[in-house]
């Protein structure tokens, strides 16, 4: 990567960066991504780019001008931006979805950090290790996967890739679910086993489960029955992709049988601070964005 951003300068002309969506008003990305620019002095900001589909290929161009440095990509067009960019990251493809796209001398160059920012997010919270090249292993621990849409793709490359022991799908369409453990498997020798019946799940040791379902987003509703989870060991990880409300009930279903668990806003962070890096070539003051986030 050539791009090194200059030091700050105080009056504009300032560099640009942001997210493009529909709808972006909700995103908490600006706040810690902001905070993050100005704590290295980068004379840079983070806008909101809502961006209606018909105005997604128009939009992506304006992302070669010299000042800008690159965007962040979520709902609808994490998967649409591919065919508009010059250069997409192995991971990516696999992935089939785009979330940082990275403006390098006019080029556009299309990366996922979903997947790297769960490993993230999951080795501070004690899973997982990291070896002195900075590659996380899940060796040793069963992953069960909730879901099978864009954020659960994104895991399940990130968990094969980190040599997770066996991956279990569960998704409410089975076909959706067959469908991902089949892509993965193009590159993992693992078992991966795909249901749609969460009675069939059993425990085993060392499990995580990931919610990467929007199950849990609104009121008191579970991805997982409760009978189901209390079938795992007490060692068992929960990790909820969710991270608005920030104590879901699937949170408060594990946390009440004493199962260890965080929400979704480790992931966001690390898959914004990967982002950070990214368009800026410099390592992200995270515990500075940490703070602007919490
Ligand atoms: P998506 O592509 O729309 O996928 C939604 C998933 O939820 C699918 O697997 C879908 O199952 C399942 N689902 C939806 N309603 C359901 C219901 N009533 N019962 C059972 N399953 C249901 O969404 P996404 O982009 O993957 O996002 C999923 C969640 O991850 C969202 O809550 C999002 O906010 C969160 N997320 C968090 C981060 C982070 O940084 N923390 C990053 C990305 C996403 P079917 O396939 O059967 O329809």
């Amino acid at each position: 990567m050539s791009r090194k951003v200059k030091p700050k300068s105080s009056t504009p002309p300032y560099l640009r960066v942001g997210l493009i969506g529909d709808p972006v008003a909700h995103s908490y990305s600006p706040r810690f991504q902001q905070a993050g620019l100005d704590a290295l002095g980068i004379p840079a900001r983070y806008e909101l780019w809502h961006t209606p589909d018909t105005q997604l290929l128009e939009r992506v161009r304006s992302l070669c001008q010299k000042d800008c440095l690159g965007a962040n990509v979520t709902i609808p067009h994490k998967e649409a931006v591919l065919p508009l960019l010059d250069i997409i990251d192995p991971l990516a493809e696999r992935i089939g979805a785009v979330n940082t796209i990275v403006n390098e001398d006019d080029y556009l160059h299309g990366y996922n950090t979903d997947a790297p920012g769960l490993l993230h997010a999951l080795l501070e919270n004690g899973i997982g290790t990291m070896d002195t090249h900075g590659h996380i292993s899940l060796r040793g621990h069963t992953a069960i996967l909730l879901g099978a849409g864009g954020a659960a793709r994104g895991a399940a490359f990130g968990l094969v890739g980190a040599q997770v022991d066996r991956l279990i799908i569960l998704n409410r369409h089975l076909e959706r679910a067959q469908m991902l453990a089949s892509d993965v498997q193009q590159t993992y020798d693992g078992p991966v086993f795909s249901l749609s019946d969460p009675s069939f799940l059993i425990s085993h040791s060392s499990s995580i489960i990931i919610n990467a379902t929007s199950v849990g987003m609104h009121g008191d509703v579970s991805p997982l029955p409760a009978e189901v989870l209390a079938r795992f060991d007490a060692d068992t990880f929960v990790y909820d992709m969710i991270y608005n409300p920030i104590q879901t009930h699937l949170l408060l279903q594990a946390r009440t049988m004493g199962l260890r668990a965080a929400n979704g806003l480790s992931m966001l962070l690390h898959q914004g601070a990967l982002a950070f890096t990214l368009w800026t070539c410099r390592p992200a003051p995270i515990e500075v964005m940490r703070s602007a986030l919490l």
